[in-house]
């Protein structure tokens, strides 16, 4: 059958961190297909910076071990690796109870469980990747609707104040969490308002990291400590994700940056030392937003457009990352056995192989806010039991480690490379 001519072959709504790494993905893997990402942010890969400097008050995103292996077989580790700092311990804890598990590295056979990495130096690396691999970036552009059409999908992509229409096979959504597009095309979302605001700031301490992950529990909600800064030794830099309620967020606010450190220390404690400096600060509401269904016939949704999680597991991204990879593995079976990459049979089968992994990320995240954001004595009695257990039993922490690891779920049979190993963009 010969396929009707289309502008490109995938157009993808959004080049944030899932949409670049797809392009990626797809340029590398199934190169055959031509992609045009389309993206709102003024953020082109041939206005680029010479230099990457880290910067104090950058956000960082934790990478669980399995993506370190993703970006193995993209060919991008080796460039991404030079700022990412690696997790070597996980430390769990329950503030003012005797509950704590601890995560090593070593005992899974592994240099590290995960990393921290500046946002803007994957971003930076994505670009100069795509820019390599001659991807179409349109932007500031937006993608303002799709219709169907017997090739697969028009899109209507709105630039410099006038619209045009863009045919593609397939029209993937990765526009983030607050998808316009996905309530647009009629996808029925679930949304959980945790009442919870994540604030995100790098903090300075007197003690180094040592390379460890603190995760805690404490009654205003549970905080994350993640190593920062240079990935060959341990500095006194975290990445602090610190989950509170609305009146506590406005509260902490308002304070001057020693009476913040000041309350961070009171909630967090002493296993860094003194908190000296807090930088610049973020925050977000916090809300789980989920989808019944992630595709239609030639659209799929992909990364926070189908599933956006609270951060304070660092499995967002994570997650996104293998979802990314089993629809290139789809797209890859596509183009080989000549079926267009929209059909909703390939479409259909990234879903289903992805679903059970997506669920299992959700249920975990969002059991760890349920149990560990609680305060009601039965539930801090049974979490501190769960936190001693999972210390004791090395099948229940060989569970968190995988899940922390981002290795439990399934492998896409496209990721062939073995860990440690980076296939080459000219090997693929
Ligand atoms: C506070 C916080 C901390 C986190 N920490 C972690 C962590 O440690 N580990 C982890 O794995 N995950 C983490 N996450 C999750 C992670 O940040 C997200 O999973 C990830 O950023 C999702 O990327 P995305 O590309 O799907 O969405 P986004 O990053 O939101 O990108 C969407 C892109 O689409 C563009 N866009 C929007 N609408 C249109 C349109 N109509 N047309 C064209 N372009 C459009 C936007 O400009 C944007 O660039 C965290 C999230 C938060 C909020």
């Amino acid at each position: 059958m010969t396929k009707a001519r289309t502008d490109t072959d995938l157009i993808i709504a959004g080049g944030g961190l899932a949409g670049a790494t797809l392009a990626l993905a797809v340029a590398r893997l199934v190169p055959e297909l031509r992609v045009t990402v389309v993206e709102s942010f003024p953020l082109s890969p041939d206005a680029l910076p010479e230099d990457y400097q880290p910067s104090y008050d950058a956000r960082s995103t934790a990478l669980a071990w399995g993506s370190r292996v993703i970006f193995e077989q993209l060919g991008l580790w080796s460039v991404l690796s030079e700022h990412a700092t690696p997790i070597r311990r996980i430390h769990v804890s329950d503030r003012g109870r005797f509950g704590a598990t601890r995560l090593q590295a070593q005992d899974h056979g592994q240099d590290a469980l995960g990393y921290v990495a500046d946002n803007r130096w994957m971003g930076l690396c994505l670009m100069r990747a795509l820019m390599a691999a001659e991807v179409n970036w349109q932007a500031p552009a937006e993608v303002m609707d799709m219709v169907p059409t017997t090739a697969g999908v028009s899109v209507r992509v709105r630039q410099n104040g006038e619209e045009r229409s863009l045919t593609g096979q397939c029209l993937v959504v990765a526009d983030g969490g607050r998808s316009g597009l996905r309530e647009k095309l009629g996808f029925v979302t679930r949304t959980e308002d945790y009442g919870q605001n994540a604030l995100i700031a790098n903090v300075s301490t007197s003690e180094v990291h040592q390379f460890t992950a603190f995760e805690r529990f404490t009654d205003s909600g549970p905080m994350a400590l993640l190593p920062h800064g240079s990935p060959a030794q341990a500095e006194n830099l975290s990445a602090l994700v610190w989950t509170l309620e609305d009146d506590a967020l406005a509260n902490l606010l308002a304070l001057s940056d020693d009476e913040k450190c000041q309350q961070l220390q009171e909630r967090f404690g002493w296993r860094l030392g003194r908190f000296t400096r807090i930088g610049e600060c973020h925050h977000y509401p916090l809300k789980l937003t989920t989808v019944d269904e992630a595709v239609r016939p030639g659209v799929a949704l992909v990364g926070n457009a189908a599933h956006a999680l609270h951060p304070v597991a660092g499995q967002g991204f994570n997650l996104a990352l293998r979802g990314l990879m089993t629809l290139v593995e789809q797209f890859r079976r596509a183009v080989d056995e000549g079926k267009s990459i929209g059909e909703l049979s390939v479409l259909g089968e990234y879903q289903r192989l992805h679903r059970q992994d997506w669920q299992h990320t959700v249920q975990f995240s969002d059991s760890l806010i349920r149990v560990f954001g609680q305060s009601l004595a039965p539930i801090a009695f049974a979490r501190d039991t769960g936190l001693v257990g999972l210390d004791l039993l090395p099948g229940a922490k060989r569970w968190f480690a995988r899940k922390a690891m981002g290795t439990g779920g399934r492998k896409p049979v496209i990721a062939s490379v073995k860990p440690g190993k980076e296939l080459a963009p000219d090997d693929q």
